[in-house]
């Protein structure tokens, strides 16, 4: 599958390459070193991408929608959620990356260099992902986590300490404050 991600620019025709794909977990982590994957696991990714070209630069602009799947971050079972979201870049052959020209508009534009004949969208395609996917995720707004006391997972079982940290945190609370007045 990941071959298809491979572009031929000979090869593009000038209405443009439409390009429709799907990807799925076994070839995310394979982008990844075994040692630095990511914070989540990708489910599906499904690509649109129109590739066109102008003289020998190269110009993708692109839709992607994901399903990733993290762990909660209150209670670490995992959560499914899905992401979206639009991608340009600009490709350049490498030799003309340090262009007067191009150096003005590279603040505004993501401009990759490719060498010989083929381009290479995984790269692209994976970091776009990356930057769509969120730091923290919850698997429900209601979610209630974790006990800090005997550590069960609170959606699912109701422990007994948890009334007993509240009350023990007010009595602190009303402790401190007798004492204060006695004080005062
Ligand atoms: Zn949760
Ligand atoms: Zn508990």
């Amino acid at each position: 599958m990941s071959d298809s991600l491979k572009i031929n620019v000979m090869l593009i025709p000038d209405s443009g390459l439409h390009l429709a794909f799907s990807e799925g977990a076994e070839w995310f982590t394979g982008l990844f070193p075994a040692d630095g994957q990511p914070g989540f696991r990708l489910m599906q990714a499904d690509v649109e991408c129109l590739v066109t070209k102008s003289g020998e630069t190269i110009y993708i602009r692109g839709t992607l929608h994901v399903r990733l799947c993290m762990d909660c971050s209150r209670c670490l079972e995992p959560a499914d959620l899905t992401v979206g979201g639009d991608f340009t870049y600009t490709l350049v052959p490498d030799q003309m990356e340090t262009s007067d020209d191009l150096e003005l508009c590279a603040e505004d534009l993501e401009i990759v260099g490719y060498k010989g004949d083929f381009i290479d969208l995984a790269p692209m395609i994976c970091e776009q992902i990356v930057l769509l996917a969120p730091m923290k995720v919850l698997c429900g707004q209601d979610c209630r986590g974790l006990c800090p006391c005997c550590g069960e997972n609170r959606n699912v079982v109701t422990c007994n300490c948890q009334t007993g940290i509240v009350d023990e945190r007010l009595a602190v609370l009303k402790k401190f404050k007798i004492n204060n007045q006695q004080k005062g």
